[in-house]
């Protein structure tokens, strides 16, 4: 994945949120979701998690901003579903 698409992963993201807004959908999970989700990623630091730049290395997105929004996904489903 190159820095061209991270930039069009973040405007897809972008979108998500808009249209969650429009929709009056959840937009953000609940601190304990996002905390589990960070977990997660840091528990896989060197793998698909770089802990230095705090990005996922599937998507590059920051996990600490991505985490704690409810439009978005682990890209290898390693998080909890939303209960
Ligand atoms: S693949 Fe999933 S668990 Fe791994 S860093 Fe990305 S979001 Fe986190």
């Amino acid at each position: 994945m190159n820095t061209m698409d991270a930039v069009v992963n973040a405007a897809n993201a972008a979108g998500r949120v808009v249209r969650a807004v429009i929709t009056r959908a959840p937009v953000r999970v609940t601190e304990e979701v996002k905390a589990e989700r960070l977990r997660e990623c840091v528990q896989r630091s060197g793998q698909c998690f770089d802990a230095e730049s705090g990005r996922c290395r599937v998507c590059l997105c920051f996990v600490k901003l991505k985490a704690g929004l409810a439009t978005e996904r682990c890209p290898k489903n390693f998080w909890p579903e939303i209960r």
